[in-house]
């Protein structure tokens, strides 16, 4: 028998191996018990919330850091542990958690507030919901309910709270800031709002940012040396023994580590890799399937974004694309052009450099400044994308479609 013929039964002997044991815990939203290099955070939160347990109110609490530093899974541990407490010592604490990037609009974050404190279950006059309510009588509602029900403790955790800023200012905020001074038998409501930027606070009225600030932490980007211990813990949970090598998990952290120290794209990594070597029928998670999950990771992310920008976006991308020496003129030039084809008024090239400076952000293009001799300095645009990416997000338009094709 030829060594070749050996080599394919024993192949396929350990081809479709389960190599992953526990598919949950690669999931967003699954928060492990431990969270390494998070120990000193955890506990000065926890000693600011534990004041609850003597039916006194916790400070306000401001947690800002980057997206994947660890601030929603740290702070829905304590949340339980305090709640379990609070239970064990027959302590009336309600922790109602929002996150109002998924809620998205403001009247959605209060209805979920509601719902979380079992308000719409009760008396229909009190209940909160989308229509016919203004802002300020659902606001107001669930601050009555708190009040009504005499010691109730609230701590209100706003998550992605900057969304909430972004898109609605900051009224709800100050309403929930001033609303301790209408309480008068007991109960008081805290806020714990944490933000993915850092520059957040800034947006607030004055007011409600030295209140909503009582206290502040900031959590740092992962090392990545860190990383690599938060995956290799990550994968005992999920992956069997042999699935997953020591250099696979380096490879991970390391890629994942190099721009923001986030931890959620080094588990997504680990995840996407990991769901490429079944599909191969790998008998391990290698080096090569991290790099191609980046590489998936990466173009689906770039085929989202694109294809829910705004009609001028993926007009002035096209231009991008189309320019040829990308200098700015140049490409509003044909930014104009294309938007008469298309039939869009354009927009000023002002504007159109401000669209290019928020795609530069999101890394789908590229701008560096070169030298033009006597001429001065000029900046140079390019699409940091394979153009094939842009054809497929633009599907949907087919007059942008046919912009696309033609030089
Ligand atoms: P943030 O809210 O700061 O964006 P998350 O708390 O959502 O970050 O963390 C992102 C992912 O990384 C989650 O899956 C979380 O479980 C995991 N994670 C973050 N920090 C740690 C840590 N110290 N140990 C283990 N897993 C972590
Ligand atoms: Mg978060």
């Amino acid at each position: 028998m030829s060594d070749d013929i050996l080599e394919g039964i024993f192949t396929k002997a350990t081809a479709g191996k389960i190599l992953i044991k526990d598919r949950k815990t690669l999931t967003i939203d699954y928060v492990p018990e431990k969270l390494p290099f998070r120990d000193e955070e955890a506990r000065t939160i926890a000693q600011t919330l534990s004041i609850v347990l003597k039916g006194a109110r916790p400070s306000n609490l401001l947690l800002f850091g980057k997206p994947g530093t660890g601030k929603t899974a740290v702070i829905k541990n304590i949340i339980k542990r305090l709640q379990k407490k609070a239970k064990e010592l027959e302590i009336d604490v309600i922790v109602p958690f929002v996150n109002a990037k998924t809620a998205n609009t403001a009247y959605k974050v209060l209805y979920e507030i509601a719902e979380e404190m079992g308000i719409n279950k009760g008396e229909k006059k009190q209940q909160v919901y989308f229509t016919g309510l203004s802002m300020g009588e659902a606001t107001d509602r669930i601050l009555d309910f708190i009040q009504k029900k005499k010691k109730l403790h609230v701590i209100l955790v706003i998550d992605e709270i900057d969304s909430l800023v972004d898109k609605n200012g900051d009224d709800i905020l100050y309403n929930f800031t001033r609303a301790n001074e209408r309480m008068y038998e007991g109960g008081f409501i805290s806020l714990i709002g944490i933000s993915n930027s850092l520059t957040f606070k800034d947006k607030l009225d004055p007011r409600v940012r030295s209140s909503l600030s009582e206290e502040e932490m900031v959590f740092n980007p992962y090392t990545i040396v860190q990383l690599q211990k938060i995956l290799s813990d990550r994968a005992k949970l999920a992956f069997n023994d042999y699935a997953i090598s020591t250099a696979a998990i380096n490879l991970c952290a390391a890629m994942a580590g190099k721009e923001n120290g986030d931890a959620r794209k080094a588990i997504d990594l680990l995840r996407v890799a990991a769901e490429i070597a079944e599909r191969e029928r790998a008998s391990d998670v290698q080096e090569i399937h991290i790099r191609q999950a980046q590489e998936k990771i990466e173009k689906d992310t770039n085929y989202e974004v694109l294809r829910n920008s705004t009609t001028h976006t993926k007009i002035v991308l096209l231009a991008i694309m189309k320019s040829k020496n990308g200098n700015t003129g140049e490409v509003y030039e044909t930014y104009s052009s294309l938007c008469k084809y298309s039939e869009h008024e354009p927009l000023t090239q002002r504007r159109m450099t401000q669209i290019v400076s928020e795609l530069d952000q999101l890394g789908l293009v590229m701008t560096d400044v070169v030298s033009q001799g006597r001429y001065g300095r000029s900046q140079r645009i390019k699409i940091a994308f394979p153009s094939l990416t842009i054809r497929e997000a633009l599907k949907d338009d087919p007059i942008l479609t046919t912009l696309a094709m033609v030089d």
